[in-house]
This record gives C-alpha cells, sequence and structure tokens, in this order.
C-alpha cells in the first residue's frame, strides 16, 4: 500500500491559490472556518488523511490526470455554477428499487434529501418514476454477466427531452445495470457535462452482483425484440439496504460534483476520489476533502457548519421515518456521523 503524501505547503497552494483576487476571497471565511479547513491539510489531521493507493487497478494509477487545485477549477471556463434561474438538481428515476411496492418513492425521497444537504442552499426535485419503456432506450443481456442492460446514451437523449428550464442539472438513476456501446462491456454511468446531465446505476453496487447466482441473472438464453420492455416487468430489482443507500448517496453525489466541475480529487480522501471498483469507492469517505469542498463552497456558498448541520440531520432523522414501511437504514452511516459531529466541533470551538 502507497502512501500519497503531499508537503502541507503544497496543500495550502492548491486550497488557497496564487492568485491575489482569490486569496482575498479566501479571507471572507470566518475565523473559524478557515482554521478548520487549514488544520485538515496538516498530517496530524484527525479529519482529513492522506489517499492511499491499494493496487494497480486503482484509479490513480490507472488513469493518470492531472490534478485539479482550487485555481485550476475556478478557471476553468467549461465549469457550471447555479444561477437564480438555475437552482435546481433534478433526479430522474428510471424502473424500480427495492423489492416490495413503495419502496422506489422511500428510497430516491432519501436520495433527494441527502443531495438536498450536500449541495446544501440548492433545491432537489424528483421528476415521476418512468419505466424503462416509457425511456425508448435500447437494451441487451450482457454476454458474460447475462443480466440485462440498458443504452446509456438513449437513456441521456431522453433526459435532454424531460430537462426543466430552471434545472442547473438533471440526473438520470436506475439499478439496471448500463452499456455505453456494443463493444463495450458495462459503464456505471455516463455524462454530458455541458449540457449538465448524466446517467447512473447502482446495479453493481448490490454485494451479490458479482456472484453466480445473482438473481438478476437471466435463466435461459431469451431472445430479446426490440421495443418489447415486456421482459422488465418482473425484472429482478435488490433489496435495499444500508450500504446500498451509502453507495448510492456517494455515486450521486460524485457524479454531480462532476457536473459543477470539480475533477477527480488526488489531493486527500475525498468523495470526489476516481473509482476503479468497489473495494476502492467503499474506502473513499462520503464527503468532500477541504479543497474539494472550497470549490463546492465558491459555487453555490454556503456557509460551512450549515451544511455539515444539514448532512448530519439526514442521518439522525432516521427515527422519524419509521412510521414508513421500513425506516432510512442509516447503519452504514454511523461513522460519517461521528465524523460531522467532529467537524461541527472544531467550527465552534473558537478558544484557540
Ligand atoms: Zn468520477
Ligand atoms: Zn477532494
Amino acid at each position: 500500500m502507497q502512501c500519497l503524501e503531499h508537503p502541507v505547503e503544497k496543500l495550502r497552494s492548491v486550497l488557497l491559490s496564487t492568485r491575489k483576487d482569490l486569496i482575498e476571497a479566501y479571507e471572507e471565511y470566518s475565523r473559524e472556518e478557515k482554521r478548520f479547513l487549514e488544520e485538515g491539510l496538516l498530517p496530524v489531521s484527525p479529519l482529513f488523511t492522506a489517499i492511499t493507493i491499494h493496487s494497480d487497478s486503482d484509479w490513480i494509477s490507472a488513469h493518470p490526470e492531472d490534478p485539479q487545485d482550487f485555481q485550476s477549477f475556478y478557471t476553468n471556463p467549461y465549469r457550471s455554477t447555479p444561477d437564480s434561474g438555475h437552482k435546481t438538481i433534478y433526479i430522474q428515476t428510471i424502473g424500480s428499487f427495492g423489492d416490495g411496492a413503495g419502496i422506489t418513492e422511500q428510497y430516491v425521497e432519501w436520495l433527494r434529501e441527502y443531495c438536498e444537504a450536500f449541495y446544501y442552499g440548492l433545491m432537489v426535485k424528483l421528476l415521476p418514476t418512468v419505466t424503462v419503456a416509457a425511456t425508448n432506450c435500447a437494451f441487451r443481456v450482457n454476454s458474460n454477466t447475462n443480466n440485462l442492460q440498458l443504452h446509456a446514451g438513449d437513456l441521456l437523449e431522453f433526459l435532454k427531452k424531460r430537462k426543466p428550464k430552471d434545472a442547473f442539472c438533471i440526473v438520470g438513476i436506475t439499478m439496471i445495470d448500463l452499456y455505453p456501446k456494443d463493444s463495450w462491456n458495462f459503464v456505471f454511468g455516463q455524462a454530458s457535462l455541458t449540457e449538465g446531465m448524466g446517467v447512473f446505476s447502482f446495479a453493481r453496487y448490490d454485494n451479490d452482483f458479482y456472484k453466480r447466482s445473482y438473481a438478476g441473472r437471466l435463466k435461459k438464453a431469451i431472445k430479446l425484440k426490440p421495443g418489447d420492455y415486456s421482459v422488465f416487468q418482473s425484472y429482478y430489482t435488490p433489496p435495499i439496504s444500508s450500504t446500498l443507500l451509502l453507495r448510492s448517496c456517494k455515486t450521486l453525489t460524485h457524479e454531480i460534483g462532476h457536473i459543477f466541475g470539480v475533477k477527480h480529487c488526488q489531493w486527500l480522501q475525498c468523495v470526489m476520489q476516481g473509482s476503479n471498483h468497489l473495494d476502492e469507492s467503499d474506502r473513499r469517505p462520503p464527503d468532500l476533502c477541504p479543497i474539494c469542498l472550497r470549490k463546492l463552497q465558491c459555487a453555490i456558498g454556503f456557509r460551512i457548519a450549515d451544511r455539515y448541520k444539514a448532512l448530519l440531520q439526514w442521518i439522525e432523522n432516521a427515527a422519524e421515518s419509521s412510521e414508513h414501511q421500513s425506516g432510512k437504514p442509516t447503519q452504514a452511516f454511523q461513522y460519517f456521523r461521528q465524523w460531522l459531529c467532529k467537524c461541527l466541533c472544531k467550527l465552534a470551538d473558537d478558544t484557540l
């Protein structure tokens, strides 16, 4: 295992930048916020730690990219910033989630609320769920894994037509696996950053996906007819678990982060780290490092503590949803909850 440690002076200039106006803008953070962000860069920080590389198949080894500091994010002419007429994130659910009636609505509502806390200050709205048939997309059976897959590009075409005028972006989510073109095995998601849209599948976040016994594998070689979507009517969707919810929240916020123009993080452990496989995405923390946090804060303009409080509230409100058929499964978020409490303590502590 290799530890990707950057000298603290380097991280400081990555966070503050070298441009006078951006350093001045940084000075507008409160004293507590500045101390919080800068202490996070120290090697001894209990809140933010160095990225670890575990194998050659990890993202950074497999996909060398230029790292993005705050300044290069800020000066990127292609990044998108919400404005007063475009400050809503729309989520379009495609097909069903969970293994019972009514679960899809509940699950995507949890995701919606999570995104609204994560992108604090923006509205997140759900568009009415659509069936696979309604998207008119091409589909196939994957010849290796025998599961059904949807054509990601066709889904983007569908989303383009559905994108409301006041949308900052529209993201499609589905529990059915995706493929980008015939020659590819699969894709986790596909996005058009300039058009502010993306589509992502959580199918491979089911613990059983790669098992022989995976219930989404079609038993016999059936002949699919283009345009005949009846095969999706009784198609398997995995049961909702706390781990699936955590993975879905992380993926969705990571992908929407790209729509803001935030690139893969190579500075500290961060939800914006690239990920090549499930182990690696599970290692990623659910939230942003100080550098990516400044990028998002500059695009939206929240107080850091308000955003952390909203995320904490999302986890702690789990008990309230017990009136529904199933309560929000937040067991997998408990470490994150403790982390948020520590961050809020730090931000409130002005005795130093
Ligand atoms: Zn990414
Ligand atoms: Zn980061």
